[in-house]
């Protein structure tokens, strides 16, 4: 059996089918905004209070976008993905923004961790909590759009048979899941207890890097070729793990951390051959694990050209999970994305990291 799995973009291969069999990119700009409208709620999901108008939250603290702004924009992961319904640069107010919790929330929830003066030493345990309720809501507010994409798309099939029935069991899971790990958040953000996430990697660079990154992400595979997520399995008893990733550049340095829900004991493998590793290689994981599975991702504009024209980058970004199988047998296609998601040519991009790129802005 053939899988392939559909990479975003519309430079090459199967995409240009699914986007430009739409001769109209007005049309699919008009149905994503309408889902956009739909999945929006009236109240807000932190506080449960009626809304009339919900903030713009932002999936990372904004002096991180600043940082490494160039007259105030910076370059999205669409940069390089080259969507046709994504924008691919903007100011920094506007930069990966979602709206689900009203503006009295969004200011007073997240204090702690988006104050650049708390990552002197090493971070507090609310800090992480409240890191991991933003990384969920982000992730909630996307996978709300996105059963709304699928309902519309079933209404009009614009978007191709890619975009599946199938597809939706998913989203719903993922979205159960989202919401446990946000409750557990919720309830630790003002406590500061330590040991219920576990901050396995916090490290400063005396440098500030040309990206910006905060976000969780679903590790299907390991360093060493473990299975971490069974992504495919529809089992609701079985949950997803995610792995929080922050790279926040400051004024003149950087904080790259990783870590997990204590509880979550899938990723022990990952994280003690991580720990064994120089410093480089560390790195260079990072930025390859941020460029394979997400896609909020910020490029400083001040990035060099040889980056944006890098075949082999654009191409790991371009990746996604969404497979395309005639028949399917989800272990077959656990298997492929193993194989897709494997984490050995991780050496294969640039390194952003690196200090040869730093931003001397
Ligand atoms: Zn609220």
């Amino acid at each position: 059996m053939e899988v392939g799995f559909i990479c975003l973009g519309i430079q090459d291969g199967e995409n240009d089918k699914i986007i430009s069999s739409l001769e109209d990119k007005k049309k699919i700009n008009k149905i994503f905004s309408e889902c956009r409208r739909a999945a929006k709620e009236d109240k807000c999901f932190f506080c449960g209070n009626n809304v009339s108008s919900f903030c713009n939250s932002h999936s990372l603290p904004s002096f991180c976008l600043k940082n490494i702004s160039v007259n105030g924009e910076v370059y999205f992961a669409n940069k390089m993905v080259g969507s046709t319904r994504m924008d691919e640069q903007g100011g920094v107010k506007k930069a990966g923004t979602f709206q689900l919790i009203c503006r009295n929330c969004d200011s007073k929830e997240f204090q702690d961790y988006e104050n650049p003066d708390n990552y002197k030493n090493t971070v507090q345990p609310k800090m992480l909590a409240q890191i991991a309720i933003k990384n969920c809501l982000r992730m909630i507010a996307k996978r709300k759009n996105e059963n709304q994409l699928y309902k519309k798309n079933l209404q009009t099939s614009l978007l191709g048979k890619n975009f599946n029935v199938d597809q939706r069991e998913y989203i719903d899971l993922d979205l159960t899941d989202y919401i446990k790990s946000y409750e557990k958040a919720k309830r630790l953000r003002n406590k500061n207890w330590n040991g219920e996430y576990y901050l396995f990697f916090y490290h400063k660079l005396n440098y500030v890097v040309p990206l910006a990154f905060q976000g969780l992400v679903s590790l299907i595979v390991d360093i060493d070729g473990n299975t971490v997520n069974d992504i495919y399995n529809k089992s609701p008893d079985y949950h997803i793990q995610d792995l929080h990733i922050c790279v926040l550049p400051l004024k003149n340095e950087t904080v790259i951390m990783m870590f997990v829900d204590s509880m979550d004991k899938r990723y022990r493998p990952f994280y003690k051959s991580f720990l064994k590793l120089p410093i480089d290689e560390k790195l260079s994981l990072v930025n390859y694990i941020i460029f394979l599975y997400s896609e909020d991702v910020f490029l400083s504009k001040a990035i060099p050209q040889e980056i944006l024209v890098n075949k082999k980058l654009k191409e790991v970004m371009q990746q996604s999970q969404v497979a395309v199988v005639q028949e399917v047998d989800t272990d077959i296609i656990q298997h492929e994305a193993e194989k897709v998601f494997s984490l050995q040519q991780h050496r294969s991009i640039p390194n952003l990291l690196d200090e040869r790129y730093k931003l001397t802005l």
